[in-house]
């Protein structure tokens, strides 16, 4: 099999460039930071509160999450409901960083995560894939830009949906959940030992897609 590991900030373009390298090199694309999301989504529409560990634990027992394509798009679905469309929020994203500290929805996510990629060629994104959830991933990049650049790329990702959000606001939200993600005490955000380090603040996309696949096919011949 093989399996891809992008680890990185939020902000720094992981999903982008994983979507596009798994596009090139026919790989699928597993957005782990959307089960993350939906967990968080399950919790606050049930009036469980984030921090909650038992309640969440209580909550985690009667949730069936399905992850399923359409035309090569990722969905979630949790309990029978497509909850794709509700997740990129500034809300969910806060929710996420702080119901993703609790070791019991790690491990159910980590699971889940492991599972998916022993059968399939894949591209993965989140925090600790190359660190906890797939040590011996083929490929290992940890992506980063600085927080003022991620900023500005999630401040235009949201601008562009209409939401209706300060750039200062979307900066305090990305520097608060770097720290809540490399601080956490399961899997914190941090790079693996083995992974290879991309600065993209100043790359396009193209630039950054084709650094990535230079050292996956040389790596996977
Ligand atoms: O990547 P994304 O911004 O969608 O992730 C949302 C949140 O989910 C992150 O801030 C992080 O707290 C959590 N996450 C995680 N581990 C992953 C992916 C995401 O803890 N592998």
């Amino acid at each position: 099999m093989i399996n891809i590991a992008i680890d990185g900030p939020a902000g720094a373009g992981k999903s982008t460039i994983a979507k596009a390298v798994a596009k090139e090199l026919g790989l699928i694309y597993l957005d782990t930071g959307a089960m993350y999301r939906a967990v968080a989504y399950a919790a606050l529409k049930n009036g469980t509160d984030v921090s909650d560990a038992k309640g969440i634990a209580a909550l985690l027992e009667g949730l069936k999450m399905d992850i399923r394509y359409e035309d090569g798009v990722q969905l979630i679905f949790v309990n029978g409901e497509n909850v794709t469309p509700y997740l990129r929020t500034p809300e969910m994203s806060k929710a996420a960083s702080d119901i993703s500290a609790l070791p019991v929805v790690r491990y159910k996510m980590v699971e889940m995560q492991r599972e998916f990629a022993a059968t399939r060629d894949v591209v993965l994104d989140g925090r600790d894939i190359g660190t906890f959830v797939l040590p011996d991933a083929n490929c290992k990049f940890y992506m980063t830009a600085s927080p003022e650049e991620r900023a500005k790329r999630r401040f235009e990702e949201l601008r562009l949906k209409g939401e209706n959000c300060s750039y200062d606001d979307v900066l305090n939200d990305i520097i608060k959940r770097d720290y809540n993600d490399s601080h956490r005490e399961v899997a914190p955000l941090k790079q693996a030992d083995d992974a290879v380090y991309l600065d993209t603040t100043t790359l396009t996309i193209a630039q950054v897609v084709a650094a990535v696949e230079k050292v996956v096919k040389e790596k996977i011949k």
